[in-house]
């Protein structure tokens, strides 16, 4: 911990555990301490540590190839590539490394197939206050929060906020400029807030009737965390392009950006790369994440264990007046407090449990979606203890 802080740029604050190893829904430190892993790696781990078929994905890939560059093909990107077409709305996909990257791209395309079929003025693209997109520059601008963006201007021109679940609000921001609207369906380190109820699909039907697109950011949410593979399906809406990362790849680094021929038709050769984009162990290791999630039942258990756990935080909510609301759904949970909650995470961590909080007090959970309702207990037992000591 000590060469860490030496030597790593300090960009994080850690809490003070080194963890050496995983399975399913525990980790161990390096001193053997087990911990119940209730973060998840930040929604990325969605089938728990070292699943043994991501595991012997990555192994096999390995021993076969590691990497060749986007000059040639390879045959777990192309496998990738199809299954989540055949799984979504759209029909293309283009592969990168990271969330921000993903809408990196997602951002480009939107313009480029704006000015391709309106002309140069129409570049702006409209977010929604307390979201995330990512932490580079065109993304800190793109996300809706003074905090990340602050000491880095002059940031990229061409985005506008406005308030999440404001349809009234985007209407009135659309102008002549106006490109797209991006939006995460759930937003996530925003504090876990839900759309209401016809929020997604007024969207639509606003970037209809202006002839904008329409971006999902499911970075977080995407990957059946809300129950299904992707969290516009639970929402009887289509956009027009989605962005995937996090738990795209049960761990490893990927991103990716899907979208419909008509719009991803405007990237042609040379309009967009990425050295390692795809890259066969990456994306041996997705494939293996996603057929696992499609055939293991982990959907059916995200939902019916998303239930279970939603119920018992209700419990914690009645018995705790300082809890002041529950919001999420399937296993994207969050638990607003009264209160700054690093204290909770810190003592919860204590007590073997790994929590995380976001916007200051609001506890998120995003365990596995493999977790069981015993996990579920266990994991409720000690805030309970957390909560009655405070
Ligand atoms: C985490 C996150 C990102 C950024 O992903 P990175 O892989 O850290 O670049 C973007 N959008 C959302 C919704 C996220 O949760």
């Amino acid at each position: 911990m000590n060469l860490s802080d030496q030597y790593i740029a300090s960009t994080y604050s850690r809490l003070p555990v080194v963890i050496v190893k995983g399975s399913g829904c525990r980790l161990w430190d390096s001193e053997g301490k087990e911990y119940l892993d209730f973060v998840g790696g930040l929604a990325v781990c969605n089938l728990g540590h070292c699943h043994p078929n991501v595991v012997k994905a990555i192994k096999e890939q390995a021993d076969a190839l590691i990497h060749v560059s986007n000059l040639y093909y390879t045959e777990p990107q192309t496998k990738l590539a199809k299954l989540l077409v055949e799984n979504s709305f759209a029909d293309r996909v283009f592969f990168c490394n990271s969330g921000a990257e993903a809408n990196e791209a997602a951002i480009k395309l939107a313009r480029k197939y704006t000015k391709e079929k309106n002309g140069n003025e129409r570049f702006e693209i409209i977010t929604m206050v307390n979201s995330f997109h990512g932490r580079t520059i065109a993304t800190i601008t793109a996300t809706g929060q003074e905090k990340f963006r602050k000491g880095f201007e002059p940031l990229l021109p061409g985005f506008k906020y406005t308030e999440f679940n404001d349809l009234d609000a985007i209407e009135k921001a659309i102008d002549d400029a106006t490109c797209a609207v991006m939006v995460e369906p759930i937003q996530g380190e925003g504090g876990v807030n839900c759309p209401s109820d016809n929020y997604l699909k007024g969207l639509r039907k606003i970037c209809d009737g202006h002839d904008l697109l329409l971006i999902f950011d499911e970075v977080q949410v995407g990957i059946g965390r809300t129950g299904t593979l992707f969290a516009y399906e639970g929402y009887g809406v289509q956009p027009d392009i989605i962005t995937l990362a996090k738990g795209l790849a049960g761990g490893l680094p990927i991103g990716a950006m899907l979208a419909r021929e008509e719009i991803a038709k405007s990237f042609s050769p040379g309009s967009h790369a990425s050295t390692f984009g795809g890259n066969p162990v990456a994306a041996a290791s997705a494939l293996a994440t996603i057929n696992t999630i499609l055939d293991n039942g982990v959907l059916g258990n995200c939902i019916e264990v998303g239930n279970y756990l939603s119920q018992k935080l209700n419990e914690l909510k009645q018995k705790y007046p300082f809890v002041k609301d529950l919001k999420g759904k399937g296993l994207i949970l969050g638990m607003e407090l009264g209160f700054d909650g690093g204290d909770v995470v810190k003592e919860c961590l204590k007590r073997g449990l790994l929590i995380n909080c976001t916007m200051g007090k609001v506890l998120r959970f995003l365990p596995p979606l493999i977790v069981t309702k015993g996990e579920v207990d266990t994991m409720v037992r000690i805030l309970d203890d957390v909560f009655s000591g405070l």
